[in-house]
């Protein structure tokens, strides 16, 4: 991992890696009770979840400078990548948003175990969380990773975006090459502007990586996100087709996460 951590210009002390194979660990030992990921093997663990995560830190670092960052991780399951971002970056103010009590209960278990500070894990769904005060357009960064496709992900991550900051997507160059053009009429809709591509690749590490950058540069209309599932089922395609899904939302009951495996 060392090595790959000084391709990725990054230095990491003992301690960091520390907590991180701490955290890989834990996560395959909770892997063979709950099913918490599909990753099973150590190598993978470490260079598809920890380093694959780890290649947010330099672009929050291009952004923001050593400039503190709120940041939320949509659909972080198992805390990827918002978990090890934070490890490497320990000033971040992370909230960990996810649908699935089994994958929130290990978000606790980490966050304990590692004694994060400003860290909370909340069991919601992005669609909830998207229209509570304190929450919407609250955020310098939204970040998602294997969440859904580009269209959907982006209607889940602006409305928690702040005006001026940023929605941070994590793809492989493949997902990208057939999703991002469908994408860009629905982040116009929602106040994005993509503004680069950046690599996210590792050589001899990880290929094919690639983080959008996409910048909040107006606010979301209130209409967004729509209600649990339609972003999944009509992705944005520029202008609301059904205004009857814009429907606003009901505050977020603790625990009202609904399982959302079905509807993916
Ligand atoms: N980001 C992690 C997990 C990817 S799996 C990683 O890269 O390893 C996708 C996760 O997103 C699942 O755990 C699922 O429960 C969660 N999810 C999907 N849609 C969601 C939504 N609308 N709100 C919150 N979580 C969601």
């Amino acid at each position: 991992m060392n090595k790959a951590l000084v391709a990725l210009g990054l230095e990491l002390d003992s301690d960091q890696v520390d907590r991180s194979i701490w955290l890989a660990s834990e996560l395959l030992d909770w892997n063979r009770r709950v099913n918490l990921t599909g990753i099973s093997s150590p190598e993978d663990v470490i260079s598809k979840h920890l380093l694959d995560s780890f290649t947010l830190v330099p672009v929050l670092e291009r952004i923001f400078g050593a400039g503190r960052i709120r940041m939320v991780d949509v659909g972080t399951g198992a805390g990827f990548p918002g978990i090890p971002a934070k490890l490497a970056r320990p000033d971040l103010k992370l909230t960990l948003l996810e649908a699935t009590g089994k994958k929130v209960a290990f978000l606790e278990h980490a966050i304990e175990g590692l004694s994060l500070d400003n860290t909370e894990a909340l069991h919601t769904r992005a669609e909830l969380i998207g229209h509570e005060p304190g929450y919407r357009e609250a955020f310098d960064v939204a970040v998602g990773r294997a969440v859904s496709g580009m269209g959907t992900l982006v209607e889940l991550l602006l409305p928690l975006v702040r005006l001026g900051g940023w929605a941070l997507v994590m793809k492989t160059q493949r997902e990208l090459d057939t999703e991002l053009q469908g994408a860009l009429p629905g982040i116009e809709e929602l106040g994005g502007r993509v503004t680069e591509i950046a690599s996210a690749s590792i050589a001899g590490y990880l290929e094919d990586r690639v983080i959008v950058l996409v910048e909040k540069v107006r606010p979301t209309p209130e209409a967004y996100p729509r209600r649990p599932g339609v972003p999944q089922r009509r992705p944005l395609s520029g202008r609301l087709s059904d205004p009857s899904d814009a429907r606003p939302v009901g505050p977020v009951k603790n625990g009202g996460g609904v399982s959302v495996r079905a509807e993916l």
